[in-house]
């Protein structure tokens, strides 16, 4: 994708701050972090969201985020990380070729848990949530 700034970025027309690169990954620092440390993983072909992208694939980005974890949080002297997909322009994706933030978290940095964004759990009921956890399973599985 010509016209992608993530695909430039793999393709080295656009600077980076690259931290891991495998034969289909690579992880470079955001421009703009949440926190000191804070890294971008992407798969190196162009899929705009994790549902595009093909299964393999998906376990390769997953196995590199596995392997940066530890190493990002020790770079910076971390306590933990929230690890996360804004996957989708209504969760938030604004580069539209998948990518998985790390961004570290220290004790009492005070940005709480992914929860936070929701304000506190939606009113379901038990039909409801039966019915959705079906419609899940039926076509996980
Ligand atoms: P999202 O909102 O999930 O699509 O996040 C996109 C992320 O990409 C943001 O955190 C940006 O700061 C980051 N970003 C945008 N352009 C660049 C760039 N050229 N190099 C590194 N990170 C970038
Ligand atoms: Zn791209």
């Amino acid at each position: 994708m010509d016209d992608c700034i993530f695909c430039q970025i793999v393709d080295g027309d656009i600077p980076s701050r690259t931290v891991y690169e495998d034969e289909d990954v690579f992880a470079f620092l955001d421009v703009n972090p949440l926190a000191p440390g804070h890294t971008l993983v992407i798969p190196k072909g162009h899929y705009e969201t994790l549902g595009d992208v093909p299964g393999d694939l998906g376990a390769d980005v997953l196995t590199a985020v596995h392997r940066l974890v530890p190493v990002v949080e020790d770079a910076v002297d971390a306590d933990g990380s929230t690890v996360a997909f804004n996957n989708g322009e209504a969760a938030g994706q604004e580069v539209p070729h998948v990518h998985c933030h790390i961004v570290p978290r220290f004790e009492g940095d005070g940005h709480g848990p992914i929860h936070a964004l929701f304000g506190g759990p939606g009113e379901m009921d038990d039909d409801e949530l039966d019915a959705i956890a079906d419609r899940i399973s039926d076509a996980a599985n």
